[in-house]
């Protein structure tokens, strides 16, 4: 299967890697059913910290130690994390070097990308016993007192070198650590990463606060970052949702919000690839993308049919925790099939933050999300108007989008019906797959 790849840069608004060389095939294969992911097992990180010689030592004396960054990036949360959602099938590793400091610092037209891809590129790292090829990523920790370099990460594209050799297409990471003087601005490294809800139309219809997880914002960029790049082939995208103002996503394209919402790129604040605005864990869709999803953890229905199906909280252990379905029957329009996925959230570690009243409703019913067979769309199963503040300007509306008891949804692919919640904190549904040939295409 050949799909192209993400320009090999991501630019995040908000907060991707690796292969090299003699590694496993990471090709989804057609084997008779859907596409198979090679599990994705262990990845080994080399964590750069890059600092500037203009930065006044006092606030030099704030940036993390090595020990510290250490446990930060790679020992501590971070590993708790991809512990978690790969259901402990994935095994983060890594050794935090540094600081080096660059030649020139950076400046207002210098706190651009480019220039930190070029000096990085170009900059002699000394590795005592190490070498590139020790490590599945490098990722470049960009400290500064003035600015903060954006999230970026690059699978199989950038260039560094260390110990005098120059290594080319490699799965780089780039984040900035900014920790700035005497004003007011928090720094992103110990600050809290955050969750916001907007619950109306006036400006002050809306709340912030730190994620209850203990995930750092740094931390969050980190791992947003790292699982853009963490397939080594293609860049696993942004988690996006669909809405329509209130309709369903199969319904006529509302004409007063903006287009981009039919396919709103960042959309899925429930998910760390969307930003995580809303909830920290990583959709159903793109554990499967990494392998994590197995017949053991999830169902996978593609023949036309009905299915009774009961699945757990997407974060739990030894439990069908979603159900995937593929819509083979339908004529495929890419090289993968089309489909959904279904899971439920409750309000545990990485997802605390949906105890809050506004959000609790999306742990009341199910998650659904729309597939191309590779980038995920979560959709609002109980649609709501969009917000517009005074500016016009539109937000979704994210306090509801679950499907919940004595509701249901059909298109002209599927249905879902008969949700019940379960006293374990279950739920089951039935799950129609429709026997149509309608030439269908992906929008
Ligand atoms: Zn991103």
């Amino acid at each position: 299967m050949k799909r192209s790849l993400y320009i090999g840069i991501i630019l995040l608004l908000f907060f991707p890697i690796e292969s090299q060389e003699g590694r496993k095939s990471l090709e989804p294969k057609v084997n008779g059913k859907t596409m198979e992911y090679t599990i994705i097992n262990k990845r080994n990180v080399a964590v750069i910290l890059i600092d500037f010689p203009d930065t006044p030592l006092e606030i030099k004396d704030k940036f993390p130690s090595i020990s510290e960054a250490q446990e930060y990036f790679i020992d501590g949360l971070v590993k708790d994390y991809f512990t978690t959602i790969s259901y402990n099938k994935f095994k983060l590793t890594g050794k935090v070097f540094g600081y080096y400091t660059m030649p020139d610092s950076l400046s207002e037209e210098r706190q651009n990308n480019d220039y930190v891809i070029n000096i990085t590129e170009n900059y002699n790292l000394q590795f005592d016993g190490y070498s590139v090829e020790d490590f599945d990523t490098v990722a470049f920790i960009i400290f500064h007192h003035e600015y903060e370099q954006g999230g970026l990460s690059a699978s199989r594209y950038a260039n560094v070198t260390m110990n005098g050799k120059r290594y080319e297409n490699q799965n780089v990471i780039y984040l900035g650590a900014l920790f700035p003087g005497a004003d007011d601005r928090e720094d992103t490294y110990y600050r809290a990463a955050k969750y916001q809800i907007r619950f109306g139309n006036n400006n002050g219809d809306f709340e912030e606060h730190g994620h209850p997880c203990g995930l750092k914002y740094n931390q969050a960029i980190f791992i947003h970052e790292f699982i853009h790049q963490i397939q080594g082939k293609e860049n696993i995208p942004h988690a996006n949702s669909c809405t329509n103002n209130g309709k369903y996503d199969f319904e006529k394209p509302d004409t007063e919000q903006p287009e981009s919402f039919i396919d709103l790129e960042y959309g899925n604040g429930f998910d760390i690839m969307g930003g995580g605005r809303i909830a920290l864990s990583l959709n159903a869709g793109y554990r499967y993308l990494c392998g994590w999803l197995d017949e053991e953890n999830s169902y996978n229905f593609e023949q036309p049919g009905s299915y009774s199906v009961t699945i757990y909280p997407l974060n739990r252990k030894k439990q069908k925790i979603a159900a995937e379905i593929r819509t083979r029957h339908v004529k495929k329009t890419e090289e993968n099939y089309s489909g959904y996925f279904i899971e439920l959230r409750k309000p545990d570690r990485w997802d605390a933050s949906l105890a809050n009243p506004h959000l609790f409703n999306n742990t009341r019913g199910l998650l659904v999300y729309k597939t191309d067979g590779y980038k995920t769309m979560l959709l609002d199963m109980s649609p709501s108007k969009n917000f517009i503040d005074n500016n016009n300007k539109h937000y979704v509306d994210y306090r509801n989008m679950s499907l919940k008891e004595g509701m249901e949804y059909e298109n002209s692919d599927i249905k879902i019906w008969n949700v019940q919640e379960n006293y374990d904190g279950s739920y089951v549904m039935d799950i129609e797959i429709k026997n149509n040939n309608i030439f269908k295409f992906w929008r």
